[in-house]
């Protein structure tokens, strides 16, 4: 194209290509979803089809960007590992955020109808994004399970405050009630009050959700008696401990 008077312009453009060779951990984070959650009737204190909703928006990132090799969701947040040697739109930090969170957010519009069939949006949804990097696998893993201590954290004391405003608590009675308490505290007034095992709650609340790619071998046909195999990539979910180093042991791909 020819070149304009106007072209010069373009040297304003500011460079945010991220530092070469870390992890870069893309993380969103619904907008305002305290007030979307209370007006599209969410169950507390957790919804499950609206995690499993955000599951399947996770699940199409990882679909469309293979540069994308793990996500970790928990609440109305996801955070996004692109490998550490992606060159993936030369790293810039606002084309990866931009494209990772506008494609989340119209697959959260375009699947609502699965998970809330019957609720109709009142609203579009937003979600915020940011990109950081981390030098080093340890720092990485250490990022991963500080979210996931969050998660078990916020859902031990949610757990505890909604069984206690459920039980006709106002909530003023019940924040003063968990205020301050240890963990072992608000477990033993689940179990003594409401009869509720923490541990026995499902693994989707307490330990978040695992995104990931997994080989599968699938036999397509027999000839001749000989099974023909085809090897698969699956996008799956899980609900496990990330924190210890048994799951990346039975996962080294996704770090390697
Ligand atoms: P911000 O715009 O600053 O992120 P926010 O209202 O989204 O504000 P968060 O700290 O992100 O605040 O908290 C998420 C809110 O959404 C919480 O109030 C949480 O209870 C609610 N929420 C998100 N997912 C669910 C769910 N699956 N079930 C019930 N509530 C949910
Ligand atoms: P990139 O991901 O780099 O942006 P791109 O394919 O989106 O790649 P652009 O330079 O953004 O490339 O160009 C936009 C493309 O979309 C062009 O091919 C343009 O013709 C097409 N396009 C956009 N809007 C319209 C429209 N209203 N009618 C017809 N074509 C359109
Ligand atoms: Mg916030
Ligand atoms: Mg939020
Ligand atoms: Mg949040
Ligand atoms: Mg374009």
């Amino acid at each position: 194209m020819a070149n304009s008077k106007y072209e010069y312009v373009k040297s304003f453009e500011q460079s945010d290509a991220l530092l070469p060779h870390t992890w870069i951990v893309i993380r969103v984070d619904g907008r305002g979803f305290t007030r979307f959650a209370q007006v599209h009737g969410f169950q507390k204190p957790n919804d499950e089809q609206a995690l499993h909703l955000m599951n399947e928006c996770a699940t199409a990132v990882l679909e469309d960007i293979p540069d994308i090799c793990f996500g970790y969701g928990v609440s109305d947040e996801y955070s996004f590992v692109l490998r550490k040697n992606s060159t993936l739109f030369q790293r810039r930090a606002s084309k990866l955020v931009s494209i990772v969170v506008s494609l989340f957010s119209a697959t959260y519009v375009m699947k609502w109808g699965r998970y809330f069939p019957g609720t109709e949006m009142q609203y579009a949804p937003s979600f915020d994004g940011r990109a950081v990097c981390y030098p080093s696998d340890t720092i990485l893993r250490d990022y991963l399970s500080w979210r996931q201590v969050d998660c078990h954290v916020n859902n031990q004391y949610n757990t505890c405050y909604w069984s206690l405003v459920h039980s006709g608590c106002s909530p003023a009675e019940a924040q003063n009630v968990i205020k301050g308490t240890l963990a072992d505290f608000k477990n033993e007034l689940l179990h003594t009050r409401f009869g509720i095992n923490y541990n026995d709650l499902p693994a989707i609340f307490r330990k978040g959700s695992l995104v990931f790619k997994r080989k599968d071998e699938n036999i397509v046909k027999v000839e001749n008696g000989v099974p023909i195999k085809r090897q698969k990539t699956m996008v799956v979910v899980s609900h496990e401990d990330l924190i210890k180093d048994s799951f990346w042991k039975e996962n080294p791909s996704i770090l390697g």
